[in-house]
């Protein structure tokens, strides 16, 4: 038996313990029951979404958050089309990294890590390039914290007429999204982030009428979106394949605690006042956030080393002692590491978890020379 540590990462992340006890139950997938615990979550999701059933469709897929960004990519754009995409972060570059291993052609939008993806860039960009079919962004992007304005972009590209891609792998179930109003056509996360479920399986919001022409276009059986719809609207909820049952389970308890806590708006509220009560007292213990707070999402917060021999692997470790599992950086410019404020992270555990850096303070690498 392992400590459970309080897990301050973006997914996986700390569950309740009603989550992790409804995966005690074993079901055959091919069992009415269980297919009927499918359709009841993939209707809640559309719920969640606030998108009508007649227009969007929920697809779960096996596997971690990439295997959907994978399948969507590979469902929705077929090969003979061109993906955009705006790159602020390794989420963004995992995208292009998917084209190049589909050898489909795309267009990369780069910006700088720390400054959020911007329309008159991406319309600048987009008018250079006729040829592009659809286009992909990432909603909070995890490498550093930044939330996009899906809000201003998504339109404009579907004013373009392009078919539109949303990465809201740790957004969605945190932060209020509107697929419909803003024209998202695939809409993708996961079971372990927002809705605080466990690692198995990833989904994909669909907009009916473009899922609907994309029969033929994956280059993968397993990843083929267009197939797992079809299978999980013929038979009941059916998963093509063996399906991860038992997270399957543990998602169904999740979406149950979530509607209980009040839904999307009162779990967000939960989230914006840890993220803010975390980089009040982090900013009193003299550790800077990296993102602009205009900027900043309420699911993870990257902090800059508060000096240049700050030792992190050190503080990690000592933080762990204290039962905090805090997460490295990944922004290419500076040193950071990142704080997660999702899951079930209350503020009793941010007021313990500031007083343990407080008591811990900054360790130092010992310099080799006296
Ligand atoms: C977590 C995450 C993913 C998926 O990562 P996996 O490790 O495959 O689950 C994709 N995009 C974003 C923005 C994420 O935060």
């Amino acid at each position: 038996m392992t400590a459970d540590y309080l897990l301050l990462t973006p997914g996986p992340l700390t569950t309740t313990a009603t989550v992790k006890a409804a995966m005690q139950h074993d079901y055959s997938t091919w069992d009415h029951d269980y297919n009927a615990i499918t359709q009841g979550l993939r209707r809640d999701l559309l719920t969640l979404a606030n998108v009508p059933a007649s227009d969007y469709a929920a697809v779960l897929l096996q596997g971690s958050g990439s295997y959907a960004v994978e399948g969507t990519i590979q469902t929705a754009v077929p090969a003979n089309g061109t993906l955009m995409i705006a790159i602020n972060g390794a989420y963004g570059r995992r995208m292009s990294e998917i084209c190049d291993y589909l050898h489909l052609a795309h267009v990369d939008v780069v910006f700088d890590e720390t400054t959020p993806v911007t329309l008159p860039r991406v319309a600048e960009v987009l008018a250079q390039h006729p040829e592009v079919t659809h286009f992909a962004m990432i909603h909070c992007e995890t490498t550093t914290g930044i939330l996009n304005p899906i809000e201003t972009v998504i339109p404009a590209m579907k004013a373009h007429g392009l078919t539109t891609i949303v990465d809201a792998m740790s957004s969605f179930a945190g932060v209020p999204i509107a697929p419909a109003t803003l024209g998202i056509d695939y809409l993708i996360s996961s079971a372990n982030k927002c809705l605080q479920g466990v690692p198995g399986f990833a989904f994909v919001i669909a907009r009916r009428a473009a899922i609907a022409q994309t029969k033929g276009n994956a280059r993968s059986l397993s990843l083929d979106l267009f197939a797992q719809l079809t299978t999980m609207d013929a038979h009941a909820g059916k998963w093509r394949f063996t399906s991860p049952t038992h997270v399957v389970l543990a998602a169904a308890q999740a979406m149950a605690e979530l509607f209980a806590e009040g839904g999307v708006p009162a779990r967000n509220a939960r989230y914006t006042a840890n993220q803010q009560h975390l980089t009040t007292g982090m900013a009193a213990l003299g550790f800077e956030q990296i993102v602009d707070a205009a900027w900043q999402s309420p699911i993870i917060t990257s902090f800059a080393f508060p000096s240049a021999d700050f030792d992190f692997d050190a503080f990690y470790q000592t933080m762990k002692a204290h039962g905090f599992v805090l997460y490295p950086g990944k922004v290419s410019q500076c040193a950071s590491f990142r704080i997660g404020t999702i899951g079930d992270v209350h503020d009793a555990d941010i007021t313990r978890l500031l007083a343990a850096i407080a008591a811990v303070g900054k360790p130092v690498v010992a310099t080799a020379s006296a």
